[in-house]
């Protein structure tokens, strides 16, 4: 190891990280003041809170949200604020039942409301429950157009529940908010997965202020956009932060994996990349965003409506919640051999 540590950018102390983004050397102190800084800057440049909001924290246990939570916990604390933590129990064999407890705790240590809500008690089955249904459909059923239904992977049923489930959740304990832990590293995925899927509506919509555009929905925000993920792994260990560590077991079936992959090493190769996606992306938007979903959509405005089942916001008359479940298990497919 080299005698002469170089120092920190801010401080005299000796750096012990190096920020190849910015070429900026930080210790220990400096790096987590940098860390609450830039989400800091993220919830005014967006107006993601009011002062009085009830913000509630998607927790799952993994490093995100766990971080997420200790730097809201500190940057809320000046305003009248509050901060609930949600964690979602998707029924996810060997994964989640091992998250669940350190979340609990995690909420507990820094003072916070906790509550769980879980797909079972939620949408009647289990995360596990629903995949298997699908692949058991998968196997017997031909496809067809009328079977697209069933072909989805495990991420997407999670995601379309998990939306679902922590809407339900947010409403139920009064939140104004929803915040959720999604770095600049997934935001960056997203916007890769959105383009490499053609889903030119998703790549445009942007991501602004939060809006209330229905009144069922509890608006969402994401404090740790501007945060790599590396950086926020930096940022609970230097914080003696505790997370679960492991890897659902669905998500090496996942797109999203090879795009992570892919931006690592790009990231790697060529520092400030995903600053550089997240940022073009978020100007795309605001330049032209509206107006070729207006365009696009001119003929066919999307407007959010209550699903005739369950009540809750849809862009159709059923929901694809309600659509997924009732497809699942309330069809009686005819088989013809
Ligand atoms: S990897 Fe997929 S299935 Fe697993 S928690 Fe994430 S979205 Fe859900
Ligand atoms: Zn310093
Ligand atoms: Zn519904």
């Amino acid at each position: 190891m080299s005698k002469n540590l170089p120092t920190c950018y801010s401080c005299s102390k000796t750096a012990i990280t190096y920020r190849r983004t910015d070429g900026r050397y930080f210790c220990k102190d400096c790096f987590s003041k940098w860390v609450h800084a830039t989400v800091r800057k993220s919830i005014k440049q967006k107006n993601m809170f009011e002062r009085n909001d009830r913000i509630i924290v998607g927790l799952s246990g993994g490093k995100d949200s766990t971080v997420l939570l200790d730097v809201l916990n500190r940057i809320e604390k000046k305003y009248p604020s509050e901060l609930i933590a949600v964690c979602i129990d998707e029924g996810i064999d060997g994964y989640r039942d091992d998250g669940l407890p350190i979340a609990e705790m995690n909420a507990k240590k820094l003072d916070i409301e906790y509550h769980l809500f879980s797909f079972k008690e939620l949408f009647g089955y289990t995360l596990d429950e629903i995949v298997q249904r699908s692949r058991e459909l998968q196997k017997i059923l031909p496809s067809t157009k009328k079977t697209k239904k069933i072909q989805h992977g495990p991420c997407s049923y999670c995601g379309v529940f998990r939306r679902k489930a922590i809407n339900l959740a947010a409403r139920k304990l009064d939140g104004d908010k929803v915040a959720t832990g999604h770095n600049l590293s997934d935001v960056s995925q997203t916007i890769m997965l959105n383009l490499l899927r053609g889903d030119s509506s998703k790549l445009i919509r942007g991501d602004f202020q939060p809006k209330k555009v229905h009144e069922l929905l509890i608006p969402r925000v994401k404090p740790l956009q501007a945060v790599a993920e590396r950086d926020v792994v930096l940022y609970a260990f230097y914080n003696d932060i505790t997370y679960h560590t492991t890897e659902c077991p669905y998500s090496v079936e996942a797109m999203r994996l090879d795009v992570r992959n892919f931006l690592i090493e790009i990231e790697d190769k060529y520092p400030g990349s995903l600053n550089c996606v997240r940022n073009g992306m978020e100007k795309i938007s605001q330049q032209c965003g509206g107006k070729i979903t207006a365009e696009s959509t001119a003929s066919k405005p999307k407007q959010l409506l209550f699903c005739e089942k369950c009540g809750e916001p849809s862009s159709s008359a059923i929901c694809i919640g309600c659509q997924m479940i009732d497809v699942l298990f309330n069809t009686d497919f005819k088989i013809n051999k």
